[in-house]
């Protein structure tokens, strides 16, 4: 029986990420981040973020040429040194049995959203573990695959990195899936793009403590290891690329992932970019909609214009 399509891409999407989690160390470590602002300070970019695309999307489109791949840094030279492309896929994850909806998806039928560095501001000011690698695998619109590569996680046995990845139908891997406490409110939002909106909107929602750390891959982390309630970002400011794995991965746990109105992003590959009505997500413990009412009118309409 031949493999599904989307069990080998999400297992070469593990081992793919995981290389580029050891080049985005290779570069810190050398020193030269080589830093050039895309659009303004607040949106940086990095030799690090430029040669983990080049590997990840190389290294997908080697193996499935009919895929189609959106990487935040735009089109990529991927005429790569050998040593970055990625050809095993990830034998741990190809020992769970895939689910049946969707076990006859077509390569052409998927879009990969990839975000080869997530928390590129944290990164050149050395906050180097809320930095991940973004791999997110969308089918027929929605956020279906994701994987979570943290670089610079260290595991228990002295090993560096760790890859989390969810499936929705078959679950989740490479953590240990935690309730956050009962009778609190803790949300996560963003440390280096707040804004007055965005502050309206934590305030809204009466939060019991709130914490701030880069990046949406590791602010779904605070999720999933019982750190926070809920991820809340009344901003403009994030993209597909960096929502396409963590809602999946999130939804894969039983959490939600949406927009500020309880709207669930389209990842077709021909949609705007911008996750323009902001970012919701919700532990499985909280009530998704609840959440999504108790933020105001005014919010959601100064969103919209
Ligand atoms: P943050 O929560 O601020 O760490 O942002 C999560 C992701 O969204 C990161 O990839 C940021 O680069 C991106 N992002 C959020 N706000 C902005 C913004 N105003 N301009 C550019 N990128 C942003
Ligand atoms: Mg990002
Ligand atoms: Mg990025």
């Amino acid at each position: 029986m031949t493999t599904p399509q989307v069990m080998r891409i999400m297992a070469l999407s593990i081992n793919t990420a995981a290389r580029a989690g050891s080049i985005i160390r290779d570069v810190m470590q050398r020193g030269n981040l080589g830093i050039v602002e895309k659009e303004g300070k607040d949106d940086l970019q990095t030799e690090a973020d430029r040669s983990a695309q080049q590997c990840i999307i190389a290294s997908l489109s080697r193996k499935f040429p009919n895929l189609k791949i959106i990487g935040e840094e735009g089109d990529s030279n991927l005429d790569v040194k050998p040593e970055w492309l990625v050809t095993d896929e990830n034998e741990e994850f190809l020992k769970n049995c895939c689910p049946e909806e969707w076990r006859e998806i077509k390569e052409e039928e998927f879009v990969v959203w990839v975000d080869p560095l997530d928390g590129t501001s944290e990164y050149t000011q050395g906050l180097l573990e809320h930095v991940t690698v973004l791999i997110g695998v969308a089918i027929k619109d929605r956020a279906v695959g994701g994987v979570i590569y943290q670089p610079y996680y260290k595991q228990s046995n002295g090993e560096i990195g760790r890859a989390i990845w969810g499936l929705k139908g078959l679950g989740t891997g490479g953590f240990k899936p935690t309730s956050p406490p009962k009778g609190q409110m803790i949300i996560t939002t963003t440390r280096s793009h707040l804004t007055p909106l965005v502050q309206q909107a934590l305030d809204a929602l009466s939060p019991t403590e709130v914490i701030k750390v880069g990046g949406a891959g590791y602010k779904v982390l605070q999720l999933l290891e019982g750190r926070a309630h809920a991820y809340v970002f009344a901003s403009p400011g994030c993209k597909r690329w960096d929502t396409c794995a963590p809602e999946a991965v999130l939804e894969a746990y039983g959490g939600i992932l949406t927009d500020l109105a309880g709207v669930h992003y389209s990842y077709a590959a021909e949609v705007d970019y911008k996750n323009r009505m902001g970012v919701l997500a919700t532990v499985p413990e909280l009530k998704h909609s609840d959440i999504a009412n108790q933020v105001p009118k005014d919010i959601l309409d100064a969103l919209r214009s």
